[in-house]
């Protein structure tokens, strides 16, 4: 019988391909960028391509960067730098900002062709580099919310406040598939799903870069880091992966095909290698499918020091030079060096011997001209201090903490132990009680994030959060422990016995790249013998999660009467937490990624199907906490999802409905997630896949009815020979406990199958 099924359904193929939009006619913009290339010389066009780090054009005293005249001079005049970024040990105010961008530019005014400079930098959760700045929660929260709105927003305000410093490139965001835990960056991304990444990086590129890039409220962004960065086969930042293109193709570029036709501006690569082939070095990946399929016509930027990295790291380069040929060759435009000028002299020689051709450089300049102009650089190199009256406002800082009530993610609440009561006696305890790194995360003030008790002093942690939010008089703080050893449990212990409940607040402290490279997945034992120890006491214990990546904390979990995970919730986030642990708020979130039970356990949740099968396999998925779950202090219920019609057919949209009620006792926001399944395809299906959520409010006893569209585009897959098809056969449609079974009937060819 599945046999038939499986021919019948395969037998019908329609096809897609993955491109986005089509390449489009010359501008006004490529016009007058074909004028200004006409009159470069070739050192002017390969400085276009160059980028160093704002260390090679300063002097550094303590941490503090001044531009050197000297250097800047040499960096501009000598070698026509067209791009700066960085800086990664301090945060500036905006007035030394503005004299930091203002000398720079005043530079390129001075050089033949008045060419400005494009600075960038990580603005990845709210301006990193700058004081004051509203830090939001971390993408991996962003995508709990599950609020493509919110997403909006945060991108619209970062925008903003990165104008108000002077610049107008952004390297976010990442879009990069969360999908392996251990990997020290899955908190710079929207989690492990596909769609989810999708949906949300379009929102956030369409906040940044608005209707019109190129007035002063907006910046670039820049999608990254393509492709296929976030599965390192040994969870390792920058070590090589193995992903098979059919993979690639399914996870990891629908995300960049969204952002390009969402109109991202710029791209940064992937450091790492691919089935052996560093992304630097892939005509493939940077010509063939980003140029050709998804017909992306921004800038292409290296990240740090990575065509170096082709001869000193992957070894697929004999020379330097050798690396830069290969990189610029494969499709390169901009090189982030960062710390001298060997690419500029490499790639002025390659292009004299021939071994770069000009036609490549040419197209590397005119697309980094053409964003130059429409950022409005030429008109406006440094903006104007006193357009931003909002930045670091009251009115941004309401959004940021509306984002961290919404991704905080509430797991377990045993009995209805939460809320608190205001006038209970609470003991705060945990490496993460009483510090913002746990909030942050990297890329705060600092890159690794290490200096935001400083620069965030005014703000609440979660012991701050929880003093203000019942009165100092009803809290007792004891450590308990640092993220990797105990420190006077026996204290916290003691302090547990005066308090009617515990918020035991476990977790990671900042980090970001090799830095936050870990062996074990498991939290730190130490930990975990903070938790025994205060599970003894009898006390219930809240047990709040920040963290970057799920670590594993099973057995810390099983004493929690509530578990609740708040990710890296950014400065907002230790009174978000307060808000939801009193009562104030009610939580919303849902997991964007598999919560593991065990560190040897790491299953995605769009698992194969493997329902029917021998039933060792069902052991296959077996998480503390799925994707998408979340609980709220209401309850609500799904009923009668409806579809529109029995089957669908080529070139049909089928209307999918379900009625959302509020059953419980206050009003709540319910994120509707819609999956579908294939049963049957010509390769293993997924288990099921996210195809569309919506984010609803319901006041007490209030029912919604809650409308998707679905295509058979939205049910698609990469085939065995790399194309994306949707076959003919047996689907369900599942929305919280309910699913619907229907037909899709195609006309299309079938395609060949079984290519191995
Ligand atoms: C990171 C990028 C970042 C760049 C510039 C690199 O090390 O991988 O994400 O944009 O540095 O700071």
């Amino acid at each position: 019988m599945r046999k038939t099924l499986f021919l019948i359904s395969a037998a019908m193929i329609a096809t897609f391909c993955v491109s986005a939009q089509p390449k489009k006619p010359q501008s006004d913009i490529d016009k007058k960028v074909d004028a200004l290339i006409a009159q470069m010389t070739l050192e002017e066009k390969v400085g276009q391509m160059t980028e160093v780090t704002s260390d090679v054009v300063s002097t550094t005293t303590n941490g503090v960067h001044e531009i050197d005249p000297a250097k800047i001079n040499e960096a501009i005049l000598k070698y026509h730098v067209g791009s700066i970024l960085n800086v990664s040990g301090h945060a500036y105010d905006r007035k030394h900002w503005y004299e930091v961008i203002s000398a720079i530019q005043a530079e390129a005014a001075q050089d033949r062709l008045k060419i400005p400079v494009i600075y960038g930098i990580d603005a990845i959760h709210g301006v990193t580099y700058t004081q004051g700045s509203t830090l939001f929660p971390q993408e991996i929260a962003m995508a709990a919310t599950f609020n493509r709105t919110l997403a909006y927003k945060a991108g619209t305000i970062t925008a903003y406040e990165t104008r108000a410093s002077y610049i107008p490139w952004n390297y976010s965001p990442v879009l990069d598939l969360g999908k392996n835990p251990l990997w020290p960056r899955i908190y710079e991304t929207f989690g492990e799903d596909p769609y989810l990444g999708k949906t949300m990086g379009a929102s956030i590129i369409h906040g940044y870069q608005g209707g019109d890039v190129g007035d002063k409220y907006h910046v670039a962004a820049c999608m990254k880091h393509y492709l296929g960065y976030g599965d390192p086969l040994d969870g390792k930042d920058r070590t090589p992966a193995w992903i098979p293109d059919r993979y690639m193709r399914e996870y990891f570029l629908p995300q960049f095909a969204e952002a390009v036709r969402e109109g991202a501006k710029t791209l940064m690569i992937n450091s790492g290698e691919i089935n052996g082939t560093p992304i630097h070095a892939s005509h493939y990946m940077l010509t063939d499918v980003l140029r050709g399929e998804l017909h992306f016509d921004g800038i292409a930027v290296t990240d740090w020091r990575d065509i170096e990295y082709l001869h000193d790291r992957h070894h697929i380069a004999a020379t330097q030079k050798d690396a830069v040929m290969i990189a610029v060759n494969a499709g390169v435009d901009m090189s982030m060096v960062p710390y001298e000028y060997s690419f500029y002299n490499y790639l002025v020689e390659l292009v004299k011997e021939g071994k770069v051709p000009m036609t490549r450089v040419n197209e590397a300049v005119h697309r980094i001209l053409k964003v130059k102009y429409e950022l409005g650089l030429f008109e406006r190199p440094v903006g104007n201090p006193g357009d931003y009256p909002k930045f670091g406002s009251d009115e941004f800082r309401k959004v940021s903490l509306q984002a961290a009530t919404e991704a905080i993610t509430l797991l377990k609440n045993t009995n209805n132990v939460l809320p608190l009561k205001k006038g209970m006696k609470v003991l705060v305890t945990g490496p993460a009680a009483n510090t913002m790194r746990s909030l942050d995360g990297g890329w705060s003030y600092t890159w690794q994030g290490e200096q935001a008790d400083n620069f965030a002093a005014g703000k609440n942690n979660i012991l701050k959060a929880i003093q203000q939010k019942i009165g100092k008089d009803n809290v007792i703080y004891e450590p308990g422990a640092t993220v990797d050893s105990v420190k006077n449990v026996e204290a916290a212990v003691k302090a547990a016995k005066n308090a009617d409940a515990i918020v035991l607040c476990l977790g990671e402290s900042s980090y970001t790249e090799n830095v936050g490279n870990i062996d074990d997945l498991n939290l730190p034992w130490a930990q975990t013998e903070l938790a025994l120890e205060l599970a003894k006491t009898g006390k219930p214990i809240i047990l709040v999660l920040a963290e970057g990546r799920p670590r594993v904390v099973t057995e810390a979990e099983s004493h929690s009467a509530a578990t609740v995970m708040m990710y890296l919730a950014g400065n907002e986030g230790g009174d978000a937490l307060a808000n939801i642990l009193f009562g104030d708020a009610n939580p919303s979130g849902k997991l964007p990624f598999t919560y593991p039970r065990a560190a040897d356990a790491l299953v995605n949740y769009y698992r194969k199907n493997l329902e029917n099968g021998n039933s060792d396999d069902s052991h296959g998925y077996n998480p503390l906490y799925e994707f998408g779950f979340g609980l709220s202090y209401t309850t609500f219920s799904y009923s009668n999802l409806h579809l529109s019609q029995p089957s669908l057919k080529d070139g049909e949209t089928m209307t999918v409905t379900v009625d959302v009620k509020n059953t419980g006792p206050q009003e709540g926001l319910e994120s509707v997630l819609l999956y579908s399944r294939q049963e049957y395809a010509s390769i293993a299906p997924d288990f099921k896949r996210l195809r569309a959520y919506q984010k609803i409010d319901l006041k007490p006893g209030e029912m919604k009815t809650v409308s998707f569209k679905i295509t058979p585009r939205d049910l698609a897959f990469v085939n065995d020979l790399s194309k994306t098809v949707t076959e003919a056969g047996e689907f369900k449609i599942m929305i919280g406990d309910q699913s619907q079974a229907f037909n899709f009937i195609s006309n299309a060819v079938p395609d060949r199958q079984g290519k191995l």
